[in-house]
């Protein structure tokens, strides 16, 4: 029987959370100052859990920081992203070999005083075959010469930030995942977009023009060997938005279908208990390392979570009936409407998983 690490204790995590339960509405709207997100989830510790005591970290495992997604999500959702975007920015230095970027960048980072941020959707979709990598690096004195473009990437703080980005050389090396900032020259950080939800995010596009690095800003030479090897933790941070979001639905549509619609609650609970039972199979693939030998199983957890959340906020809707459409009520439904519009969307979208699943059964068949 696989005996799994002990899990941080829950309560440890969820108490201090009332803040993002008291501005989702703001986060959502933009009505907020997203440069506060980042110093807030860093005063609670989160972007500690689940890192190496030896490197600052509060120790525990990857799904310890998936749970910690998951409780803020279950408050609000942008506020959950951009702890995603952070951690994430975290666990690529955590699984680089360049232990000087490690080392420059990790303490700020942990404790919530700079904003890490991914922009690797671009090479997870290079490595599907879907899209070319968009950074070109030239050959430059020491180290490379940057042109290009990152049109999504989230949490660039105004304040400053540090983002991860896939760069093609121009003479034909494999692609490199690199970091660089905000302070470069050449470096140019666009207004947020024009979001329908998650508006204090801090999403914006970067402009990449003759922006120079050297070795010490590398994360991993190779995208091709990098990026495999930390899609397990990438998408299953990922996972914590969609399980906390479920989590908060079901919640209501059982409190509010002890009433007049207990008619829901029994399909409340089948789909509570599925969530249940697809979540401890995340952390056995995390604690057996499966997903990584076995991608495909994580992909289908991923599809079937994005399910789950449409399910439970159809119940959520149903116990709620009217109300959710008055302004004047709780809005806790209508944003949670919209944040989950984003769960298909986001890199890996669920219509390319389902084609690198239909690509794996071709080569399983073959
Ligand atoms: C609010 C928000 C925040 C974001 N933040 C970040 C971030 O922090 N970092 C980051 O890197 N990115 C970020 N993104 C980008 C995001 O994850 C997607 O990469 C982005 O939405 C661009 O892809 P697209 O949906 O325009 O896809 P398109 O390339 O236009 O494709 C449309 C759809 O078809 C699918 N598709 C296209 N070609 C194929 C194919 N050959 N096989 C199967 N499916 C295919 C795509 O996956 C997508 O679902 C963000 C997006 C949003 C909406």
């Amino acid at each position: 029987m696989t005996s799994f690490p002990t899990p941080l204790a829950t309560d440890s995590i969820t108490s201090g959370l009332g803040w993002f339960s008291d501005h989702a509405e703001a986060l959502n709207a933009g009505t907020t100052d997203g440069d506060s997100l980042v110093p807030q989830l860093g005063r609670q510790a989160l972007f500690r859990i689940g890192v190496p005591q030896a490197l600052g970290g509060a120790g525990g495992t990857t799904f310890d920081a998936l749970e910690a997604i998951a409780a803020v999500a279950e408050r609000s959702l942008t506020a959950a992203f951009v702890f995603w975007g952070q951690r994430t920015f975290i666990e690529y230095l955590l699984q680089s070999p360049n232990a000087g970027l490690r080392e420059r960048w990790l303490p700020a980072l942990l404790a919530g005083e700079f904003a890490g941020a991914t922009g690797l959707s671009n090479a997870m979709k290079f490595l599907s075959g879907i899209e070319s990598i968009q950074i070109a690096a030239t050959p430059h004195e020491r180290g490379w010469r940057l042109n290009g473009h990152l049109p999504w990437v989230t949490n660039l703080r105004k304040a400053g930030f540090v983002v991860a980005a896939a760069v093609a050389p121009d003479n034909g090396a494999a692609p490199a995942v690199v970091a660089f900032t905000d302070r470069l020259p050449g470096v140019r950080r666009s207004a947020d977009l024009d979001l329908v939800a998650l508006r204090a995010s801090n999403t914006a596009a970067i402009a990449i023009d003759a922006v120079e690095i050297g070795p010490e800003d590398v994360i991993h030479p190779d995208a091709r060997t990098f990026c495999p090897h930390v899609r397990p933790a990438f998408l299953s941070l990922q996972l914590g938005m969609s399980i906390g979001l479920a989590r908060a639905a079901l919640q209501t549509a059982r409190t509010l279908g002890k009433g007049a619609h207990d008619v829901l609650l029994p399909r409340a609970e089948t789909v509570a208990n599925e969530l249940g039972s697809v979540v401890g199979s995340v952390r056995e693939g995390l604690a057996t390392e499966r997903f990584r030998s076995d991608p495909a199983a994580l992909f289908r957890i991923r599809i079937r979570l994005a399910e789950i959340v449409q399910v439970a906020l159809g119940l959520e809707l149903d116990a709620t009936g009217g109300r959710a459409y008055l302004l004047d009520h709780n809005r806790d439904f209508a944003r949670r409407w919209l944040e989950a519009a984003f769960v298909p969307v986001i890199t890996p979208s669920l219509t390319q998983l389902q084609g690198e699943l239909a690509k794996h059964a071709g080569t399983c068949a073959a």
